[in-house]
C-alpha cells in the first residue's frame, strides 16, 4: 500500500502538469487567434502582452522593432522609461534619444521617472523576414518546465503576424511616405493640405504652416559627404516630428525642404512653435561617420486665422498655393535677414 502511494505522488504532478500543459495550449490557440486578427502593430503587441501575462504570469515591459530609421517601442509601465532606453539605445546601437518612437505613449517634459533595477529583466530576440526586434520581460520564479516551448511558440506567433501587418504598412507607407526621412513626400502633403483647408473653412478654424530650409546645407555635403547630409536630413526631421503634435503633418518639400500643416493653430503658436523647433535644430550635435555636425534652418510660417473672412470665390486648391507661396516667401525672407531665424506673414 504505502508503496502504491509512492507511486500516486511520483504520477499526480506529471498528471497535473499535462493537465496544466493541455489548458495553457488552449489558452495559447485563442491567443493566436486574436493576435492573427489585430490590424495594428499596437494591436498585436496589446495582445501578445495580454497572453505573456495569463499564461506565464510574465510582465511584458517593452517590445521593441527594428525599423529603417530607429525603432518602435510599446512600453508598459512609462515610469521607467528611462532605465530601459539606455538599453535600447545599446541594444539597437542608436545614436540618439530621437530615434526611438513610443507606439503607447507621448511623454511630458516634466514626467516622473522611477530607477528600475535591470538585474531581472530577460530578453529575447525577434527575427521574421519582415520584423526584427526585441521584448524585454519580467520573469515570474515558478515556470512550467513547458516553458520555453511557450514562450517559443508566442514568439514566433507574434513575428509572424508582425511581419503581415508591416508588410500592408509597407505598401502602403511607399506611396506617401519619403523613404530617407520618414516624413510625408509632397503628393501626400497636398492631400492632406486639400483637406485640411476645407475643414478650415468650414469650421472657420485657424491653420497654420511653417516651412524650413536647412542653411548652407551644400557645405555640409561638400564637407562631410552625402551620406552624412543624409544621416542630418534624418536627424533634423525627426526632431521636428517628435516636437509637433500628432495632428500635424509634416513633409518633405524639396532637397533640404520640409514644410508642415499644423491644424487648428494661430499664428501666434506657430511661430512659438517654429522657433522652439529652429532652437532645437540649432543646438542638435549630430554625430555621424564622418564627424560632428551642427546645422541651422531658417524658416518661413504662414496662416488662415479664423477671425479673418474666408474667401470662397477660391478654390481649396487656389488657397493652398497661395499659403504654399506666403511660407516660400516668408523663408526666403528668413534666408535675406541672415538664416537661422523665424519670419511669420499673413496671407
Ligand atoms: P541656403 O542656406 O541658402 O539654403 O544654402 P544651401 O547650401 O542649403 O542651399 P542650396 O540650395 O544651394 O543647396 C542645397 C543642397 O542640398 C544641394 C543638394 O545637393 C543638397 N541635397 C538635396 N537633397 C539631398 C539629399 O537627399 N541628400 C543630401 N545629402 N543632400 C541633398
Ligand atoms: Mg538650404
Ligand atoms: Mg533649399
Amino acid at each position: 500500500m504505502k508503496v502504491e502511494f509512492t507511486k500516486l505522488f511520483q504520477i499526480l504532478p506529471l498528471f497535473f502538469n499535462a493537465y496544466a500543459r493541455n489548458a495553457d495550449h488552449k489558452k495559447l490557440t485563442g491567443h493566436i487567434i486574436k493576435l492573427n486578427q489585430q490590424n495594428s502593430v499596437q494591436g498585436i503587441i496589446n495582445e501578445m502582452s495580454v497572453c505573456l501575462k495569463e499564461i506565464l504570469s510574465y510582465r511584458l515591459f517593452a517590445f521593441v522593432i527594428q525599423r529603417d530609421i530607429g525603432i518602435d517601442v510599446w512600453l508598459d509601465p512609462r515610469m521607467y522609461r528611462k532605465s530601459l532606453e539606455s538599453v535600447f539605445m545599446q541594444d539597437f546601437k542608436l545614436s540618439g534619444e530621437s530615434e526611438i518612437n513610443y507606439l503607447n505613449h507621448t511623454f511630458d517634459n516634466d514626467e516622473k521617472e522611477y530607477e528600475f533595477s535591470l538585474e531581472n529583466l530577460v530578453s529575447y530576440e525577434l527575427s521574421e523576414e519582415k520584423c526584427q526586434g526585441k521584448i524585454y520581460m519580467l520573469p515570474n520564479n515558478d515556470m512550467p518546465d513547458y516553458h520555453d516551448d511557450i514562450v517559443e511558440m508566442i514568439l514566433k506567433s507574434t513575428g509572424l503576424a508582425l511581419s503581415k501587418q508591416i508588410n500592408i504598412e509597407q505598401l502602403i507607407n511607399a506611396a506617401t511616405l519619403d523613404p530617407l526621412t520618414g516624413c510625408y513626400n509632397r503628393r501626400e502633403f497636398e492631400a492632406q493640405m486639400r483637406k485640411n483647408i476645407a475643414v478650415a473653412k468650414r469650421y472657420r478654424s485657424n491653420l497654420s504652416l511653417f516651412m524650413f530650409d536647412i542653411d548652407h546645407f551644400k557645405k555640409v555635403n561638400d564637407t562631410y559627404g552625402h551620406q552624412a547630409g543624409d544621416a542630418v536630413l534624418q536627424r533634423v526631421s525627426s526632431i521636428v516630428k517628435n516636437n509637433i503634435r500628432t495632428e500635424d503633418i509634416l513633409a518633405r518639400y524639396g532637397g533640404e525642404e520640409f514644410i508642415a500643416i499644423l491644424p487648428s493653430t494661430g499664428k501666434r503658436e506657430a511661430m512659438e512653435l517654429a522657433d522652439r523647433l529652429r532652437q532645437q535644430i540649432e543646438k542638435e550635435i549630430i554625430v555621424t561617420e564622418s564627424g560632428t555636425i551642427r546645422v541651422t534652418a531658417s524658416f518661413g510660417i504662414t496662416s488662415y486665422e479664423s477671425s479673418r473672412e474666408y474667401s470662397y470665390e477660391q478654390s481649396d486648391s487656389e488657397d493652398m498655393l497661395h499659403l504654399i507661396e506666403n511660407a516660400d516667401t516668408m523663408m526666403y525672407k528668413a534666408k535675406h535677414n541672415g538664416r537661422n531665424t523665424i519670419m511669420p506673414g499673413l496671407v
